[in-house]
């Protein structure tokens, strides 16, 4: 039996709430016997993933889920508010470990919007060529040499060495983006939405250069997407959240043949195809839980065809239904 490379980055039982504070209206209601409360939401509630050496772990699901808030978490732009962040086995909580500067730049993010995430007075070449002179990376004489390597990596001309973000179009700037990214050396590469602002058929193209760079520097990725084609395209295994919670977790293949979640059959059913049929619409029977709201029983119980009396008080554990294929749903439990 072949074992299982250990996980290069591990969350386990992360959550993250958000807390906003009482302003001073409602300091000086409560004064009065208001009782007003600071506000909590839970965006991410109890997460475990383990990601593996080499692999693409698709993130799935509605906008608001969590599943942006989780990447951040990962690459470490959110502190935890509980669990554990290991980074080949190593927990990488500030003040738990000193972590070398290698293992900072490992994990590296790409955004959304790649206009909104880069310096407009800045020129390519030092968008791209800044951090690794920075951190030593590069000797300050092979800068443009490094920068015009990296640039070619990602498909864009060495003369975009010179010109300013607006300069480009949208896919060049996603490409600006990845170049950057990869000019620290990193070893896996969170992607929060990083082909949605795109037009199709740049999507596409994107999407290849990101299987081409995996297989020449062997990186890993957490790809996230609330676009299921995007990540059938590009995962090894994904995993579907839901309001905060992972809900199901399989191999890419299983999930788009055999989804056992709700809540994943009903994503995969909205999918668009190209085909002429009636939409079939489950009317929702209460009230949709909000982050706002403590975690409780599944979420999903307003909207599930399946509910039963007890899934709206207790919660779902995740359970293994075959080898690397979990799913949290009371319609499990037997
Ligand atoms: Fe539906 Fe209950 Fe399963 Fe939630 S736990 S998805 S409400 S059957």
């Amino acid at each position: 039996m072949t074992q299982r490379p250990a996980p290069i980055l591990e969350l386990q039982g992360v959550s993250k709430r958000f807390v906003k504070p009482l302003d001073a209206v409602d300091r000086i209601s409560n004064a009065l016997g208001a009782g007003l409360r600071e506000e909590v939401v839970y965006a991410v509630d109890d997460v475990s993933l383990a990601i593996q050496p080499g692999e693409v772990l698709g993130l799935v699901g509605e906008s608001g889920c969590g599943k942006s808030t989780l990447g951040r978490m990962a690459v470490g732009l959110h502190s935890l508010s509980a669990g554990r962040r290991l980074w080949k086995g190593v927990d990488i909580a500030p003040g738990a470990n000193q972590r070398t500067q290698r293992d900072l730049l490992a994990i590296q993010m790409i955004f959304q919007d790649p206009y909104a995430s880069i310096n407009p007075r800045m020129r390519v070449r030092d968008i791209v060529g800044e951090a690794p002179v920075a951190h030593g990376l590069v000797a300050a004489r092979e800068h443009d040499d490094y920068v015009e390597q990296l640039l070619s990596q990602v498909g864009l001309d060495a003369s975009a060495m010179r010109r300013f973000p607006h300069q480009f179009s949208g896919g060049q700037r996603a490409r600006i983006g990845i170049a950057r990214a990869l000019a620290v050396k990193p070893e896996f590469l969170v992607c929060d939405e990083a082909v949605a602002a795109l037009d199709v058929s740049i999507q596409a193209q994107v999407l290849n250069l990101f299987i081409e760079l995996r297989n020449a520097l062997n990186l890993t990725y957490l790809f996230i997407s609330h676009d299921l084609g995007v990540v059938r395209h590009l995962s090894d295994r994904v995993v579907i959240m839901y309001l905060g919670r992972v809900v199901e977790c399989a191999p890419a293949d299983t999930v788009f043949s055999r989804p056992n979640h709700p809540y994943t059959q009903a994503l995969l059913q909205s999918e668009p195809k190209l085909e002429v049929s009636k939409r079939v619409f489950v009317p929702v029977k209460g009230e949709i839980p909000s982050p706002l709201q403590p975690p409780g029983g599944c979420h999903f119980h307003p909207r599930c065809p399946k509910a039963m009396a007890h899934c709206a008080t207790r919660r779902p554990a995740l359970r293994e239904l075959a080898p690397g294929h979990l799913a949290a749903c009371h319609l499990n439990d037997t």
